[in-house]
């Protein structure tokens, strides 16, 4: 039996949309990136359409964004951005 790869589902496109900006480091470079879903967008409550933003895969790799909230139950990343101004804080 042939084991299938976790990653086989995940649609990679190769090239950023310049008009959009990644809502995780704010630029958008042309890397590789993903199609993340925008909460409250899904209005048909199938999960089949909805909006959706550009997201580099890069950016989905930094350990050091990424962030669990068991209380709320979500696994998410930080915003380069704000992270950099609570460090000027
Ligand atoms: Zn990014």
């Amino acid at each position: 039996m042939t084991k299938k790869s976790p990653l086989a589902n995940l649609r990679i496109f190769e090239h950023f949309p310049q008009k959009d900006k990644c809502p995780i480091c704010g630029t958008n470079d042309d890397v590789a990136c993903i199609l993340v879903g925008v909460d409250g967008t899904n209005t048909h409550g199938d999960g089949d359409i909805e909006e959706a933003l550009p997201v580099h895969v890069r950016c989905l790799c930094d350990y050091k964004l990424a962030r669990i909230n068991q209380n709320v139950g979500v696994v998410y990343f930080k915003l380069k951005d704000r992270v950099t101004a609570q460090g000027k804080t």
